[in-house]
């Protein structure tokens, strides 16, 4: 390239519309298909797209609904969670993970996360569970698992039963996989969202399968959850007009089952373009002789990390002079979460402070998602590194 094309070059945190030229005249026809048959709301294309979701995520069960903050709200509700329960959780991550704990009555209990996967530690949650402990939502931040066996073991739910201990069995606390950011990643060959109670997926446009506006899906292998759940996502109506359960209108479109059943036979195709540019990356930024400068993404063994976000560390207070550098000369970033959620102005109630979680409010400071969509070119990913090694030189 010349340096003015280089120059030029915008890269944005992500692209939609390249992804969009691709599957142009199937997502139209697919439109075209429901408006023909004028049924907008759940109606058979939800339900085909619930089964090859469900087949996808290596469950039984999928029940399309509103988006994946409803499905998180759905799945608490299912576990029966309500006033002064306590449910455990992860401070770094999306607010809805903790919302919907909040809005049912119950308190989030949160622990701190894993210093370099960002995901909650599991040996912390053995102590913060209690007498009141109704349910543990363990969150797959970026595209990769949590770890899961040790919850599993601990929380005495979920997993391959003849795995669990009796004595791990008996406490039976439910986990929700708040799998929003990881629908395909796996842990040892296991799905997100079928290792524990229920898993929770969100098809909001940025995610790895974005529908056209909200959509969410609650996955599981547990058949009274499934009933459950198909009840609460309809005001709780068992057939017509009769009301077993107080629910919700949570609903997934027939537009959005129809976006989506066109998307998902790709996804496995964009995983594997993500992968090769998050490899892309680790290959440039090693050449780039700033490896003393950022940490780059941690991947557990054994993990499928389907690179919901490339996320880079920046330890010595330089994140957000790095950001503005990278959005001066066009390149897109993020900060995958600012504040933690224990520092939300909205749960001040809670009594958390500063300092109760310091591995999370490190993270939020020193955290930064470069783009790493599958249609980035490897030119695109050389102009970022090199303004990123240009950053740290000067
Ligand atoms: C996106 C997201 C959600 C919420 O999904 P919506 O469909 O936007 O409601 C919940 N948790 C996490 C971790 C997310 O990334």
């Amino acid at each position: 390239m010349t340096p003015k094309q280089v120059e030029r070059m915008k890269v944005p945190l992500l692209d939609l519309q390249a992804q969009y030229a691709t599957i142009r005249d199937d997502v139209r026809a697919a439109i075209d298909r429901v408006f023909e048959s004028q049924q907008f709301v759940l109606s058979a294309e939800v339900q085909v797209l619930e089964e090859e979701i469900a087949r996808y995520s290596q469950t039984k069960f999928g029940v399309g609904c509103a988006s994946g903050s409803d499905a998180l709200l759905l799945a608490l509700m299912s576990c029966g969670v309500g006033d002064g329960d306590e449910v455990i959780t992860t401070p770094f991550s999306f607010f809805a993970t903790a919302s919907a704990i909040t809005r049912l009555g119950a308190r989030p209990v949160f622990v701190d996360i894993d210093e370099h996967t960002y995901n909650i530690r599991p040996s912390l949650v053995t102590d913060a569970i209690t007498e009141r402990t109704k349910a543990i939502v363990a969150v797959h931040l970026y595209g990769q698992c949590a770890e899961m066996d040790p919850l599993i073991e601990l929380a005495g739910s979920g997993g391959p039963p003849a795995s669990l201990s009796e004595s791990a069995r008996q406490r039976g606390i439910p986990i929700i996989e708040d799998a929003a950011q990881a629908i395909g990643a796996e842990d040892h060959g296991r799905r997100a969202g079928s290792m524990g109670t229920i898993g929770c997926l969100s098809f909001y446009p940025s995610k790895n399968l974005g529908g056209a506006g909200d959509g969410g899906m609650l996955v599981t292998n547990d058949l009274d959850h499934a009933r459950r759940l198909h009840m609460l996502r309809v005001h709780g109506e068992e057939r017509k007009y009769f009301h077993k359960l107080v629910g919700l209108n949570s609903r997934l479109d027939a537009l959005q089952a129809a976006v989506l059943r066109v998307k998902l036979p790709h996804l496995d195709a964009w995983t594997v373009a993500r992968q090769r540019n998050a490899q892309q990356y680790e290959l440039m930024f090693g050449d780039a002789g700033i490896a003393d400068k950022i940490e780059l993404p941690f991947v557990r063994t054994g993990a499928r990390h389907i690179f919901h976000q490339f996320v880079i560390r920046v330890r010595d207070g330089r994140r957000d002079a790095l950001r503005e550098h990278l959005r001066a000369r066009g390149i897109g970033t993020d900060v995958y979460y600012p504040v933690p959620l224990h520092l939300q102005e909205c749960f001040a109630f809670l009594g958390y402070k500063e300092g109760d979680f310091p591995i999370a409010e490190a993270a939020a400071q020193e955290t930064l998602a470069l783009p790493v969509y599958p249609e980035l070119t490897a030119d695109q990913q050389d102009y970022v590194v090199s303004l990123v090694a240009e950053f740290f030189r000067s």
